[in-house]
């Protein structure tokens, strides 16, 4: 026999195994529903689009463009990428269907991957999942406090603790670049401390360096001009505003002059929910403004925010308990009672019984046994003697209990058990 290659996941990729996808399943109805409970609407785009959208939406000077998308060219020459973040096919869907035209709400979420050719470290992938959600035409800060509030009542539902919301103004076209001339004579003085990448940053867009996790260069944006000290009259009434609702929803947050997120398209307010329990990459969620993304992109001027949340990090903070579930695992002995099994099996299924037969030939004891590793709540077993008094043995695994039924019982018996 030719030994066969094996053939391994792609690094930075990772399968979600059953066990795992019982969490994400759980997460994403939940998440799904509270999206629901506010307005949103699900939308699915596809999952590769023409390079130029994402030049043009992540900003050229982006170190996502730069470095890190999955660029290729199909076998028509055309060049296209797997989108490495949602907002621009969203943004293109909405301008291509002339969604802004229809009467319903532009409220929507997406869940699913994203694709960056990031270095591969513990936590991050290179396939990577993602929910977001977005609003368009609401001008008002008060959905943007919505906003802060459904995503803080995401976490108390999935029970994730010990978070903190973070939130910013980046101001607007007005008032920026006054900040950003200082910000940049600013991290011009402290050149010598910040790392290479830094010093490309401080002309090509200094905002981006206090996303930089190296020490030095945090140290250094520590005395860095703040932006809330350069806003304009009205982008400070903005973020005020938006502040009071967020205290009339008596959520608490902490205002972080150094939030000003990695994109160029933001405008005004920024926020992040962050955890303790994540380390340095410790942002589970984050979002804010984009008002002039629709023009930037040949749209008509419609403002929007939004957020994004990690789903690999929200899974891994979301307690997980099993719920007690109905498992049924039907024994049988013989062929007859295969047969009787199979259309028990079905009638149990049939009535929402989630039921497991199993076709190797095996003992009843074996097959007890096999109920108990998989966790079946219940063993229902059909013999020669159950086929002709069709009274079956009902298990209850939990307790040992068994009783005797009829196929109009099981259900019932299972029911009120619970
Ligand atoms: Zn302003
Ligand atoms: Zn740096």
């Amino acid at each position: 026999m030719s030994e066969k290659k094996r053939i391994a996941a792609i690094k930075g990729t990772k399968d979600i195994l059953p066990k795992e996808a019982r969490k994400w399943q759980r997460v994403e109805a939940t998440a799904k529903r509270i999206f629901e409970l506010y307005g949103y609407r699900e939308i699915r785009a596809p999952i590769f689009e023409a390079t130029e959208l994402f030049e043009k939406g992540t900003g050229e000077t982006s170190d996502i463009v730069i470095k890190e998308m999955y660029t290729f060219k199909d076998k028509a020459g055309r060049s296209l990428t797997l989108r490495p973040e949602y907002t621009p096919s969203i943004v293109r869907s909405i301008i291509e269907h002339r969604l802004y035209l229809q009467p319903d709400p532009l409220r929507f979420y997406f869940i699913g991957p994203m694709f960056r050719y990031d270095k591969p470290q513990k936590g991050r992938y290179r396939q990577f999942h993602q929910m977001d959600i977005e609003v368009f035409g609401e001008e008002a800060p008060a959905v943007d406090a919505e906003i802060v509030e459904m995503a803080d009542y995401l976490l108390k539902t999935l029970k994730v603790t010990e978070t903190e919301i973070l939130v910013n103004s980046v101001g607007c076209q007005g008032c920026r670049p006054l900040y950003l001339k200082e910000l940049r004579e600013a991290a011009e003085k402290k050149r010598a401390l910040l790392c290479p990448d830094c010093q490309r940053k401080i002309t090509a867009n200094p905002l981006r360096i206090f996303d930089c996790k190296v020490e030095t260069c945090r140290e250094a944006a520590r005395g860095f001009p703040k932006i809330t000290d350069f806003l304009c009259a009205e982008c400070e009434a903005n973020f005020d505003s938006f502040k009071a609702h967020l205290d009339s929803f008596q959520i608490s947050y902490i205002v972080e002059p150094r939030l000003v997120r990695g994109i160029d398209y933001y405008t005004r307010i920024t926020f992040e929910i962050i955890s303790a329990k994540l380390g340095a990459q410790d942002a589970i969620l984050g979002g804010g403004r984009y008002d002039d993304m629709m023009k930037v992109f040949g749209g008509p001027d419609i403002c929007g925010t939004g957020f994004a949340v990690g789903m690999e990090r929200l899974v891994s903070l979301a307690p997980f308990t099993r719920e007690a579930e109905d498992f049924l695992y039907l024994a049988f002995l013989g062929d007859e009672a295969q047969e009787k099994g199979m259309a028990l099996a079905r009638f149990l299924r049939q009535n929402d019984l989630e039921c497991l037969i199993e076709y190797k030939e095996r003992s009843l004891r074996n097959q007890i046994s096999r109920a108990n590793k998989l966790g079946a709540r219940w063993v229902l077993i059909v013999g020669e003697e159950e086929i002709k008094s069709g009274k079956y043995q009902l298990k209850n695994m939990a307790t040992g209990n068994q009783v005797e039924v009829g196929k109009e019982d099981i259900i019932k018996v299972i029911r009120e058990s619970a």
